[in-house]
């Protein structure tokens, strides 16, 4: 019999993240931190729109870039990060998920390059691999921000055809700065190349000012942005992201979502389009509480003696391991067995990853405080 399945899945495999994840359902009484899913309830006025939908029975597709209102706020929304899109230039997507997969898929021709973070979140490399693309690493250094001679010469001697940026970064919480934002737009200007900047955690941003790739108006033709609500308005179930891109790559996109989905869910669209019109103080709130969370953990991690950057956004930490001298996964296995603590091995966001261990702080203060309590005892007895 021929083979059932395609080459290109099988080259791809369930992420890192989920098999953790997955393992741990089989111990009792585990205390996880694994997923990037907020603990916080979705805000009323996002749940009370959804239910006011369904009365209205707004349940049948809507348009498939999305609700014009809708893609009218995201577009006012990015205005205040400083980043121009017309509602025009968004499409609704389910989840930022979908939003990525059809950015790669619009422009991914088979054996294209694609030059992926050494430390990223892992949809990238399994979206490129799925297409058939070829997935080139480029460097960070140990604070997590791009080796930029390392990028100038994969870009100069290889010539990718895209570039994924990612900020905040999941898994490492690195955010944007100002001079690297300078720097990568010269070598974007400067260069034949495609960005995919992926900003879904763009809410949960600790620096006053906010930077992205997107708010330069000369390189705009170049730049596909993703973006979400799954975290923003912790509503990871309701699955609602968009895509943001120069009106004619933006029509090669939708032709992907369309066949892929229709539409997002029309429902959560209208959960949404409330949140963003009057539940902005919810996503303010979110975000003090993880500042908060990410400074009680990262004084914890130092208090028993890892090394750990103290991370500007999103709501992960990434403590080295290397001094152990075990791999990422020994150590997460055997936490998990000797102290019923579950984390994600840095090994899940690919090579670079190797040697740390991510911890997602979105959960309760109590599950942190006995979460590092495991920590601490496991470390004391290594
Ligand atoms: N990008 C990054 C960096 C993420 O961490 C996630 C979710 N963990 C996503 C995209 C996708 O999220 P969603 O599909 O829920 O919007």
């Amino acid at each position: 019999m021929k083979k059932i399945i395609a080459e290109n899945v099988n080259k791809i495999e369930i992420s890192g993240i989920r098999k953790f994840f997955n393992k741990v359902s089989q111990y009792e009484n585990v205390i996880s931190l694994t997923l990037g899913q907020p603990d916080f309830k979705v805000p009323k006025g996002v749940k009370a729109a959804m239910i006011k939908a369904i009365n209205e029975d707004k349940t049948t597709y809507t348009p498939n870039a999305g609700i014009k209102e809708l893609r009218e706020e995201i577009s006012k929304y990015l205005k205040t990060l400083n980043i121009n899109y017309n509602s025009d230039e968004v499409c609704v997507t389910v989840g930022g998920s979908e939003g990525l997969y059809a950015a790669f898929a619009a422009v991914i021709n088979p054996k294209d390059k694609v030059l992926i973070p050494s430390i990223a979140y892992p949809a990238y490399e399994s979206c490129v691999n799925l297409l058939g693309g070829t997935v080139l690493n480029f460097k960070l250094d140990e604070q997590f921000n791009i080796d930029m001679e390392n990028l100038k010469r994969i870009i100069r001697e290889e010539k990718p055809k895209v570039l994924v940026l990612s900020y905040p970064s999941n898994p490492t919480g690195a955010v944007l700065t100002e001079k690297l934002r300078n720097e990568i737009y010269t070598l974007i200007k400067e260069n034949d190349i495609l960005v995919i900047t992926d900003e879904i955690y763009s809410s949960i941003c600790f620096n006053e000012k906010y930077y992205s790739i997107a708010s330069y108006e000369d390189i705009k033709e170049k730049i596909i942005f993703v973006g979400g609500f799954s975290k923003m308005f912790s509503m990871t179930g309701l699955r609602i992201g968009y895509v943001c891109a120069y009106k004619n790559i933006l029509d090669s996109i939708i032709k992907v979502h369309q066949y892929n989905v229709s539409c997002a869910t029309s429902i959560s669209q209208y959960g949404v389009l409330e949140g963003l019109r009057n539940c902005m103080e919810d996503v303010e709130y979110m975000k003090c509480e993880f500042k908060k969370r990410r400074d009680y953990v990262y004084n914890s991690l130092l208090n028993m003696g890892l090394e750990v950057i103290k991370p500007e956004g999103a709501f992960y930490l990434f403590p080295s391991i290397k001094k152990f001298n075990i791999s990422s996964e020994e150590f997460c296995d055997r936490l998990l067995k000797e102290q019923g603590v579950a984390i994600v091995p840095g090994s899940a966001f690919g090579k670079g990853g190797e040697g740390y261990i991510r911890i997602s702080y979105c959960y309760s203060g109590e599950e942190l405080e006995k979460a590092l309590d495991g920590l601490e005892k496991f470390i004391y007895n290594m």
